[in-house]
């Protein structure tokens, strides 16, 4: 059997800033500002600069960036908050977590976001459940690619629901020409060292637009503090993003622009390569993603991932089960319809290797493997 490549080379990316990274860290740790240290501050500067937001605000990771606007709205039990069932759990996990309920909203089943349609029709259907409220929709940048949020932002509009963009994989892309948070409210990171902006640990941010949800939000991730050390003004979370996770991912900002053209190429290089065979997911007219994932569909998935397994390539499957199928939200409203997409291409979803270091031989292996299992 060959030499299994890894799925996410993180480990050129580190040699190629490392004459920066060790500087950055080592400073943090001379001057001992571990919590929220001046890279936090600069950091935040340089996200909210980054997506064409005037804030951001770090935070412990991206399942708290998700949570902590829910907390400030004050979303709660009674409230029905729209999510998409094929994503990674703190989609739907927050919702529950402040006793809100998670309607689950099928995907398109080309570009695996959000189906605006189906959500309008789980919007009509809260509408006529007296028990339930409806008070927000996150839509997922899925993959890397931007959701279709001109379309959810007007269904959004017409009930004043407010819009959370789950860029957790999807930070640094666009749709013509603008970053999620133009059509959002806030717009939510994660910085999980797999995501395409990772650090080295857990860390988040929310990317924003308001000054006073800026404010609250400030607040929250600190215990809810006031406006004096010890005082408190709200029930918060202790959720601050380290300040040396701030300083790796300034030395990793200064490329992402690069690393995100890089990954488009890559993903142009497995097209050329074989893309007569297999398409990957579609991208969003005008949209640009960051390919997080570089996502397939096949027909027999177990005999496919052997065939690359024997040539050495590993494979991933994002998601083999539906969240709205799983015991943890058994007893969430059944959805107008069911989710007959998310439920077929769960079975048929694999992930290819996929990061801005996959190019030449290394690409060209994972390029012959997929042709000998599809030829
Ligand atoms: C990774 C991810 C999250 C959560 O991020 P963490 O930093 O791991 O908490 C949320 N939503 C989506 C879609 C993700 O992929």
């Amino acid at each position: 059997m060959a030499d299994m490549m890894p799925f996410i080379d993180l480990a050129t990316q580190r040699d190629r800033i490392r004459d920066k990274l060790e500087p950055a860290m080592a400073k943090v740790v001379e001057e001992g500002r571990y919590i929220l240290g001046p890279e936090v501050t600069e950091l935040e500067q340089r996200l909210a600069a980054f997506s064409g937001a005037p804030l951001a605000l770090g935070c412990a990771n991206g399942t708290d960036a998700l949570a902590l606007p829910l907390m400030a709205w004050k979303v709660r039990k009674g409230d029905a908050v729209f999510v998409p069932s094929f994503t990674f759990a703190s989609t739907a996990e927050v919702v529950r977590w402040v006793g809100a309920t998670p309607i689950f909203v099928d995907v398109d089943p080309e570009t695996y976001t959000m189906d605006v349609a189906h959500l309008e029709a789980c919007m009509d259907m809260v509408r006529k459940d007296p028990e339930l409220t409806p008070r927000a929709v996150i839509a997922v940048d899925l993959f890397g690619q931007p959701a279709d949020y001109p379309a959810i932002k007007a269904l959004c509009d017409k009930d004043g629901l407010k819009l959370i963009a789950d860029s957790a994989q999807g930070f640094g892309c666009t749709l013509n020409g603008q970053h999620p948070i133009h059509w959002a409210d806030v717009a939510t990171i994660s910085f999980y060292p797999a995501k395409p902006l990772g650090c080295y640990g857990d860390g988040g941010a929310i990317v924003l637009k308001d000054e006073g949800l800026y404010e609250l939000l400030r607040s929250l991730h600190v215990h809810g503090s006031g406006k004096e050390r010890y005082e408190y003004a709200r029930i918060g979370l202790n959720s601050r993003l380290d300040t040396i996770q701030a300083a790796i991912l300034l030395a990793k900002l200064d490329i992402f622009q690069d690393e995100i053209d890089a990954r488009n190429r890559a993903a142009d290089g497995y097209a050329a390569g074989f893309g007569d065979l297999v398409r990957p997911h579609k991208v969003i007219e005008g949209g640009i993603s960051t390919w997080a994932q570089y996502t397939l569909e096949v027909e027999d998935r177990d005999g496919f991932r052997k065939t690359l397994a024997d040539h050495g390539i590993p494979t991933a499957v994002y998601y083999p089960w539906p969240l709205h199928d799983q015991p943890a939200y058994a007893g969430s409203p059944a959805s107008p319809g069911g989710l007959p997409v998310t439920e077929r291409i769960s079975h048929h979803v694999v992930s290819l290797p996929m990061d801005a270091y996959l190019e030449g031989e290394r690409l060209d292996r994972v390029v012959k493997a997929v042709r000998a299992a599809l030829g």
